[in-house]
């Protein structure tokens, strides 16, 4: 296990978690979502501008702001039911195990993150094509 860089954290809320994010407020009820799924771990919601004909968004309910904190700070049971939930929305949710399907997480500036709330990308529906832009 990779030592962790800010030891003393408490697991599930980054210190520089922005509160008012749109996700945040998702989770709060604060503003809608068309919602597919809901756990104890995991919301699934429709993305707003879907790139595909499914564009899911899967959320945990721990407050991390993207893949890298939540591979490095949630514990067991909140990884464990995370993924347990974003599978459990492609394949008997959305019915997207047979055809095939694309999860995708962005991080950071690179990556290309808009929101910062860790969030899994599913898309299905169609053939998805090559897996970056050219
Ligand atoms: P990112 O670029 O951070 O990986 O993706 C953020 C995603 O969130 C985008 O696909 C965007 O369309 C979606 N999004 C942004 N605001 C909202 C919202 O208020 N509701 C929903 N359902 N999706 C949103």
């Amino acid at each position: 296990m990779p030592t962790k860089p800010d030891a003393g954290r408490e697991t599930g809320y980054a210190e520089n978690y922005d509160h008012d994010n749109v996700f945040a407020k998702i989770l709060r009820g604060e503003i809608p979502c068309n919602k597919v799924y809901e756990d104890d771990y995991a919301l699934a919601f429709h993305d707003i501008n879907p790139q595909a004909p499914v564009h899911v968004l899967v959320i945990p309910k721990g407050h991390y702001t993207s893949f890298d904190d939540f591979s490095n700070w949630a514990d067991e049971a909140e990884m464990t039911g995370f993924f347990q939930a974003a599978g459990h929305v492609a394949r008997e949710v959305l019915g997207l195990a047979d055809k095939g399907y694309r999860i995708l997480a962005n991080h950071g500036v690179e990556g290309g993150q808009e929101v910062p709330h860790f969030h899994l990308h599913i898309f299905g529906g169609k053939q998805l094509g090559s897996m970056l832009a050219k």
